[in-house]
């Protein structure tokens, strides 16, 4: 091999390969807040691009740490420690969207790879569902629930059923009650916290629109996925999603599209929404909440697409160009691992079709708990 092969600065060949001189160069650390599977999913992809990763969440059981060379455990206002986490990084992401904004900025803004208001949005129910509504999205009808009048006033505007919900800090269909009748109502106190009470809606299929989009503005979409839930959280992930779903994708692209690029959006953006015959304008979408991240309806992507969600948002943070997102496999399935089922999951590696199995490696097993997730492929597209 010709000598000055190897003398070329990793960020040279990458201008000399056409890459923005913008691009993060190889060897360069990438900071990851919060601890969970979303951030060791993410490291093992910045692993693979020749990154290292220093991951910051509170005492937990921070999985991702496993895939980081260096993890800090401290608490989300620990000003040394985030000066410690900030003197390590060359960009910063985050793989949690309630990391407190007040965490992500005070961090020199030049190590953000996204505007941190996209966390501000998503971290409020109300303000997200304004958002989308401003853009021209149909969220199911709300109200806003700071006292018990309140309350009572929603259930009438709103209607019975419905959801009451949390504004702030609620997950996975924690912080959630259902209303299911007027006595059910009767019996439900107000939780003492900010809520939003919606509208319930009786869908066909749940599913979510996932992005990404680089520093330059290029959005691409990945197939959507029809979302089965069990208990308000994520269990099994669908392609292809059906027809309902695949007419009401282009409407939810473009709600996407425009709240990444409303945003200033840098990496993968995820959008959730409902499929219904019964509301929005001509029967179409209604959204229902976005994730400022990587997302468990997209954990197909790591063998089922051209390249995984977690790669094309380290790509896009890093400035890289991004990968192809074409499907590839004519049906796939995704399913969570949760709770003990994960004590035995081994055993899914005897079963045919030859299954793609992937632990995180929590510590304690929890009822109600992802500790992994399955994908399942068919043929491969023609
Ligand atoms: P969320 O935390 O808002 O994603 O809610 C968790 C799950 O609860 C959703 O994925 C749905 O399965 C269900 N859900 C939430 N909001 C509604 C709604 N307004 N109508 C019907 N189902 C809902």
């Amino acid at each position: 091999m010709p000598a000055a092969e190897d003398e070329g600065q990793p960020f040279d060949r990458l201008r000399a390969n056409g890459v923005s001189s913008l691009a993060l160069a190889t060897g360069s650390t990438i900071g990851i807040l919060g601890g969970g599977q979303l951030g060791r999913m993410m490291a093992v992809a910045a692993l693979q691009l020749g990154y290292k990763v220093v991951g910051y969440a509170p005492e937990g059981d921070n999985v991702a740490a496993d895939a980081c060379s260096d993890f800090i455990t401290a608490d989300w206002d620990d000003a040394e420690a985030l000066a410690r986490f900030a003197a390590l990084c060359d960009v910063v992401t985050w793989e949690f969207e309630n990391v407190p904004v007040a965490t992500v900025r005070s961090l020199p803004a030049a190590l953000l790879a996204c505007p941190v208001e996209a966390l501000e949005v998503a971290q409020d129910r109300l303000r997200e569902k304004a958002f989308a509504a401003e853009l021209g999205g149909a969220p199911a009808p709300y109200a806003k629930v700071e006292s018990a009048e309140d309350l009572a006033a929603a259930f009438a505007s709103v209607g019975i059923p419905g959801i009451l919900k949390t504004a702030r800090d609620g997950y996975d269909g924690k912080g959630q009650w259902r209303v299911r009748s007027t006595i059910e109502a009767g019996a439900l106190s107000y939780p003492g916290v900010t809520c939003i009470y919606e509208g319930f809606v009786t869908y066909e299929t749940e599913f979510s629109v996932i992005l990404v989009r680089g520093k330059d503005g290029q959005v691409k979409f990945w197939d959507s996925t029809a979302n089965i839930h069990d208990g308000g959280m994520l269990a099994l992930s669908v392609l292809p999603a059906g027809a309902l779903v695949e007419a009401q994708v282009p409407a939810a692209r473009e709600l996407a599209r425009k709240v990444a690029d409303a945003l200033g959006y840098v990496g993968v953006l995820t959008l959730e929404f409902f499929a219904t015959r019964a509301y929005g304008d001509k029967g179409g979408p209604v959204f229902n909440e976005m994730a400022p991240r990587v997302h468990n309806s997209g954990h197909w992507t790591i063998e089922g697409a051209a390249t995984s969600q977690f790669e094309n948002h380290i790509r896009a943070i890093c400035g890289l160009p991004l990968g192809g997102t074409k499907t590839r496999f004519e049906a796939i399935e995704m399913r969570n691992i949760v709770g003990e089922d994960a004590l035995t999951a081994h055993a899914i590696l005897a079963e045919p079709g030859e299954p793609h199995l992937h632990l995180y490696g929590k510590r304690e097993v929890r009822e109600g708990r992802k500790m992994g997730h399955v994908t399942r492929v068919g043929h491969a597209v023609k």
